[in-house]
């Protein structure tokens, strides 16, 4: 993840002429949508979902412009389905009047397009119960592309193990102290080669919540692992999160503090080589208490629910989770010490609850739900809003803390438990009503639209309501939670898949290194995300930049917006997880 101006960004004058080109049209077509003028477009223009539509969710296509009518076509280019528009629904954060097509009553599994009545097509999309199925699989194999210290088999990025003897030493405080612990595995973080034990805690901790509440559901799933890659004969889902908690296990001091991860001593981007090339010197980063708090939390959760895959593994990430309370108990104020440059925080508190929660939730033990109660208590609010920043997903442990104690169904106080809910569908209420109030749909408000990660704050308040869902059975949070993947999946004003190898319309270029191997995306990473982030539209745009939504480049140089992340991919595995196994729950 990159914080701040690449400055090898060498070409980007040259990008500045395609993007007046793009403005221009964009000015070109508002106009024609003032006076109702067709005018001959391309499929990028019909957002639509181009991984499909499960048989039973609502479907629709938007459009920023008047058509007649429109008709669906089969493969065999018959015309299965006639309809009209409706609409506009003024689009503030994409400037436009925007048209819906709805085709919900097309339940027939197949593969499709739309037709206009000006004779354009949409992307190809299909309709059928099996379409999470494969981007979830797609999803899961985004995350072991990323593996470090490992000879990584894949079309587009094979390396041979990387990283393995470059972290070496810990840095506390300017000392450099030599310390022997073998450091390697993990995830890269993103873009970068440096490797985050808060990004990867997170991204364990969202791919194993569906395999809690639906379980068994991903067990027959067919692997794309090779044999020898996987962990017995587990699903990929469950070999992945073993491969980050095996890392976040190394990254565990003999006391139970846990450090940052692995980095650079100062902020640098290495250049865009093959990871085994990397120049860059690595070093261990210091016990953080707040990483320490994350990392039990999620090993407190593996222990819950890798118990069905493995007793003793699960019995080993309960040790590891009552070794970071043990760490932080002895040590009741924030521990962060000058280090390495891997997002070290100066703030636990959050943290501490979201252990105190998972700890409570699988042992039952009274201690630790005293301990959330006393922190519960000193909240703000019982499901305080959610900060808006640059790095705002990294601040949702509280909000997967809150919820995850609602999900408790022995011991809880009941109290907090719905004074949390009511909090939650509060929130969840003003989510629902900005998404329908926008032609696109997408529930992000003017002020995270000003910042980066705009897909991953989306699917995170997608998270959100999804849980909403499984909580109350309301319909229309799932509805608006689902609406935000199909905006991730190419229903949004650009007709762009912000992941790769998904669609027929996909980032291509993501600032991802390992590009740098054979220049192809490997499939399943999921970007940034358009964004209206002052650094990118100063470095990107003249003059004024095109509005929020459309705000995006897909070139390498472009990290505001189309980097990857590792958190963000655990936040799209989740989802895409969760509406896997509800697909095969005929309740859902
Ligand atoms: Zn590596």
């Amino acid at each position: 993840m990159e914080l701040f101006t690449d400055r090898v960004f060498i070409f980007h004058r040259f990008v500045l002429l395609t993007l007046i080109i793009s403005f221009v049209a964009y000015f070109d077509s508002k106009s024609a949508v003032k006076d109702f003028t067709l005018i001959a477009g391309g499929p990028e223009e019909i957002a639509v979902d181009q991984a499909g539509y499960r048989m039973e969710d609502q479907k629709d296509f938007r459009i920023g412009r008047y058509v007649e009518g429109f008709k669906i076509l089969n493969e065999k280019n018959d015309v299965v389905f006639r309809g009209k528009v409706t609409g506009p629904i003024h689009d503030q954060f994409a400037d436009a009047d925007v048209w819906k097509g709805e085709f919900t009553e097309l339940k027939i599994p197949g593969t499709y397009k739309i037709q206009l009545s000006d004779s354009i097509c949409s992307w190809t999309f299909k309709i059928g119960n099996d379409i999470y199925f494969t981007l979830f699989q797609t999803l899961v194999r985004g995350l072991y592309v990323s593996r470090c210290g490992f000879a990584v088999k894949d079309d587009a990025v094979s390396h041979p193990p990387c990283h393995l003897h470059d972290a070496d030493t810990l840095l506390i405080n300017g000392k450099r102290i030599p310390d022997g612990r073998d450091a390697t595995g993990g995830w890269h973080d993103g873009g970068d080669y440096w490797r985050s034990t808060m990004s990867a805690s997170q991204a364990i901790s969202r791919i194993l919540w569906p395999v809690e509440l639906f379980p068994g559901a991903f067990d027959k799933v067919n692997p794309l692992l090779l044999p020898k890659e996987r962990w017995g004969n587990r699903p990929d889902i469950i070999t992945e999160a073993k491969w980050g908690l095996d890392w976040l296990a190394k990254m565990q001091s003999p006391d139970g503090g846990v450090s940052t991860g692995i980095g650079p001593a100062v902020f640098h981007m290495p250049p865009q080589l093959p990871p085994q090339y990397d120049p860059v010197r690595h070093l261990i980063g210091a016990v953080n208490s707040s990483h320490t708090a994350k990392t039990g939390a999620v090993f407190a959760r593996a222990a819950r629910i890798l118990k069905s895959y493995d007793q003793q593994y699960a019995e080993s990430c309960l040790v590891r989770a009552r070794l970071c309370w043990k760490f932080l108990q002895e040590h009741p104020t924030l521990v962060a010490p000058k280090t390495n440059n891997v997002y070290g925080r100066n703030e636990d508190a959050t943290d501490r609850i979201w252990l105190a929660v998972e700890l409570f939730r699988t042992t039952g033990d009274k201690r630790f739900n005293d301990d959330f109660t006393v922190r519960f208590k000193k909240l703000d609010s019982a499901y305080p809003k959610a900060p808006v920043s640059t790095q705002t997903i990294r601040n949702y442990n509280l909000h997967e803390a809150l919820i995850s104690y609602c999900f408790i169904k022995i011991g809880a106080d009941k109290a907090i438990q719905e004074k949390i809910l009511a909090g939650l569908l509060g929130d969840c209420d003003r989510m629902v009503a900005g998404s329908m109030a926008e032609g696109y749909g997408n529930v992000l408000q003017a002020e995270s639209w000003k910042e980066r990660h705009t897909n991953g704050n989306a699917l995170q308040m997608a998270w959100e309501l999804a849980m909403a869902a499984e909580l109350t059975g309301e319909k229309k949070y799932r509805e608006v939670a689902l609406r935000q993947l199909h905006f991730v999946l190419g229903a949004n004003p650009l007709g762009k898949v912000f992941v790769t190898g998904v669609g027929s319309n996909p980032v291509r270029n993501p600032h991802y290194r390992p590009l740098s191997i054979r220049n192809l995306a490997p499939p399943g990473l999921v970007v940034k995300g358009p964004t209206h982030d002052k650094d990118y539209v100063r470095e990107a745009f003249c003059g004024t930049p095109p509005p929020p939504e459309k705000s995006y480049t897909d070139l390498y140089a472009t990290h505001w917006c189309n980097e990857p992340d590792i958190e963000v991919q655990g936040q799209i595995i989740g989802l895409a997880a969760y509406f896997f196994a509800t697909a095969l729950n005929s309740s859902h």
